[in-house]
């Protein structure tokens, strides 16, 4: 028997269901939800239960300046850059099970069934996980991660405070009393190679009836404000051909841009999700409007070029409406690629395992994308009930739930040998 086929032989759906179920419930809600916000107590009792795991096994605990978590299995060569495997323990405030958890724990099942097969890797495996991910209770989102790849900074990050003040660095110290784990600089440490596992948090998975998506990037995301400004009238005495409405406006602008952007093709997501109007008066022409933008796509020479189409939009309804408008980029995030190989080794551990997947692009952001900048980097998707996450109503299936694992158990396992 192969190494790889004695790991794949000792992934336990049932180990990993009965931890995906304890995990939930520190923070557990009436509802069966999750809320284990960064750097809570309930986030310090799950990184407890992580590491009681771990050293009941006989791997040691880290953690860095900035909160991130590891476990670690030594390798054959102790000095070896580390194979990199996790996701993150804290949720939405009205969060799931497997948003994050889950990616974590299918590592820490894949560090024990290569502990269970008897097999000494060349390299160290690190189960993480990272600080801070969701970005509800501090943000920006992705904090761990970000910091460890140099996307920010340290010094301010931990600065960062809560809607109640607290400090992000004075909470993280909390979780050190909590939760001690020894500390290790994360200079000391480079990845060789990172994977990361989660819920897709979108419904192609499970709609094809596929066990497995294979992660080719995370899009890129622009925000936008727009404004028009049009003119307060009475609606009683002023004929329609006067007024200058940006009500209409907006109305033309939002149409054409939908239009233009079925044009663009599937791939281009583009939301309006704000929508004000003033003064807001049954009885007053509206005089302004502001609304946002969201825009994704896996290619920024997409996203610019849909950026320029808003802007000549907006321009042109401007002009026909008397209405002066106005774009202000909010925000711009380059999309993401993974690694050609850690994706082509993916697609080969899927195929060993007989397991279907299907190539996608993740809509939502992940601490993968800043490890993409240090190391080659992929991920692992998972079908979700109807593609929800971020809701206590979050599900996933046992048998996806160990698919995932054992994908990302052979990956793994091929990846130290390296
Ligand atoms: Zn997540």
């Amino acid at each position: 028997m192969s190494d790889v086929d004695k790991v794949i032989a000792a992934v336990s759906e049932e180990r990993l269901w009965q931890r995906v179920l304890t995990m939930a419930a520190f923070g557990g809600t009436a509802k069966g939800g999750v809320n284990r916000q960064a750097a809570s107590a309930e986030d310090a009792a799950a990184q407890n239960q992580l590491m009681a795991w771990g050293a009941a096994r006989g791997f040691a605990s880290f953690r860095d300046e900035i909160g991130n978590l590891f476990i670690r299995r030594d390798g054959e060569d102790a000095t070896a850059a580390p194979i990199v495997i996790g996701s993150h323990l804290d949720s939405q405030p009205t969060g799931g099970k497997f948003d994050g958890a889950y990616g974590v724990l299918a590592a820490f099942e894949v560090l024990e069934a290569i502990a269970d097969a008897g097999i000494a890797t060349q390299r160290p495996i690190e189960v993480v996980s990272w600080t801070n991910e969701e970005g509800s209770r501090f943000t920006p989102g992705a904090m761990g991660s970000g910091v460890f790849a140099g996307s920010y900074r340290l010094d301010t990050t931990l600065e960062t405070k809560d809607r109640s003040g607290l400090k992000l660095g004075d909470e993280l110290a909390q979780v050190a009393v909590r939760a001690p784990a020894p500390f290790r600089a994360m200079a000391d440490m480079r990845p060789a190679a990172y994977l990361e596992a989660h819920i897709e948090q979108g419904p192609l998975l499970e709609a094809a009836g596929i066990p497995i998506g294979i992660v080719g990037g995370i899009q890129g995301i622009r925000r936008f404000s727009v404004d028009l400004t049009g003119e307060e009238a009475h609606a009683g005495t002023t004929p329609r051909r006067l007024r200058k409405d940006a009500l209409v406006a907006a109305i033309d602008a939002i149409t054409t841009l939908n239009r233009e952007a079925d044009a663009v093709g599937e791939a281009l997501r583009f939301t309006v999700g704000t929508f004000a109007v003033s003064p807001s008066s049954p009885n007053t022409v509206p005089g302004a409007v502001r609304f946002s933008i969201d825009l994704r796509h896996p290619d920024d020479a997409t996203l610019s070029a849909f950026d320029q189409t808003i802007g000549a939009t907006v321009e042109a309804v401007a002009r026909a409406h008397g209405c002066p408008g106005r774009v202000e980029r909010i925000s711009r995030v380059l999309p993401t690629t993974f690694d050609p190989r850690v994706i082509a080794l993916l697609r080969e551990s899927a195929a060993l395992l007989q397991y279907q997947y299907l190539e996608l692009m993740s809509g939502a952001g992940h601490d993968a994308m800043h490890l993409a900048k240090i190391c080659p980097a992929a991920m692992v998707f998972i079908p979700c009930l109807k593609g929800i996450s971020h809701n206590e109503g979050e599900s996933a299936t046992a048998g996806d739930v160990v698919a995932g694992a054992r994908v990302l158990a052979v990956a793994t396992t091929r990846l130290t040998a390296r």
